[in-house]
């Protein structure tokens, strides 16, 4: 089974552990897969023909991030085939559009439109790097994953409620759907943090929590989620919880108001850089929560260990 490179986020679906759906269909021939799952699937069987044996058992078990770094003449094979694929498929399938009323499509555009140049500003604001992830609307039906891979007890499906997905090697496009129970402009924002983090050091679920309380935070600011939506919406809240420990730790060291603290912990995830809170809160304690981000037994021992480096 691929491991992702980060895991699989409730609110967007990375693809992952959909190698074994075994597609009849190779991604180049005329019998289109009628699925994002069975799109990245026959990849799987492409690939298989294609590259060497080496490189093929590198592509199934490396997350896409760190082949770029370790393989990148690897890398560039693998992703620009997938480019290609996934741009024919996305063309061949744009026609089905048609099926989704007018209007939910022209507002769902225009909202990307609007948080696209909220978060350049915003990022620009705070001399973040900004690059602007394109968002592709597809008819839910697109998104349906096969009976065979939702049973599957290790598969990520089986229990999650798909808004969205990543296709690995292609991070630049997000798929979603146009749904009316899904806060959009919330999963926008959410994923675009995710896409233009440079954090390699958070374990996933704290990096779920502070993308989800920053989103939260900079959607609601600028008129795209009302209260209403965000308590509706129950994304990560054990994992917001604990980011809200982490904030109220900042605002009582610093003074910092709660948004200012948001912000530097975002900063955090988004440059990757970690200077701010060593400074906030010592190297060490610092450290101490990130270690633990990534190698807790349990989240009460994660919630724990959080507590007792912030001296609570
Ligand atoms: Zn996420």
């Amino acid at each position: 089974m691929r491991r992702g490179g980060i895991g699989p986020c409730s609110l967007a679906l990375v693809l992952i552990g959909v190698a074994s759906a075994a597609a009849a269909a190779t991604a180049t021939q005329d019998a289109r897969p009628k699925t994002l799952p069975d799109l990245v699937a026959a990849f799987d069987h492409t690939f298989r023909q294609i590259l060497t044996s080496e490189e093929y058992v590198t592509y199934q078990t490396t997350p896409a991030e760190e082949i770029a770094e370790t393989s990148p003449e690897l890398y560039q094979k693998v992703s620009q085939n997938i480019h290609r694929w996934s741009d024919d498929w996305i063309k061949s399938v744009t026609p089905q559009l048609a099926t989704v009323p007018d209007r939910r499509l022209v507002e769902a555009e225009a909202a990307t439109k609007r948080i696209e140049s909220i978060l350049a500003r915003y990022f620009e604001a705070r001399g973040w790097p900004y690059r602007p992830m394109r968002v592709v609307y597809l008819p839910q039906r697109l998104f349906h994953v096969p009976s065979r891979i939702a049973r599957d007890p290790l598969s990520p499906f089986g229990f999650m409620d798909i808004k969205g997905m990543f296709i690995p090697f292609y991070p630049e496009v997000f798929f979603t759907t146009v749904q009316p129970s899904t806060p959009l402009g919330l999963v926008i924002v959410h994923e675009s943090l995710h896409f233009n983090s440079r954090d390699r050091r958070f374990g996933h679920r704290l990096s779920e929590g502070i993308t989800d309380v920053g989103a939260r935070h900079i959607a609601s600011e600028h008129g795209e989620v009302d209260e209403r939506e965000l308590r509706a919406f129950e994304s990560y809240p054990t994992e917001r919880d604990l980011v809200e420990t982490i904030l109220r730790g900042i605002v009582e060291r610093t003074g910092r108001s709660r948004e200012d603290a948001v912000d530097a912990l975002l900063g955090t995830y988004i440059t990757g850089s970690h200077v701010t809170m060593h400074e906030i809160f010592g190297a060490e304690a610092w450290q101490r929560i990130v270690e633990l981000s990534r190698n807790h037994e349990t989240w009460h021992q994660f919630e724990r260990g959080v507590q007792e480096a912030l001296g609570e």
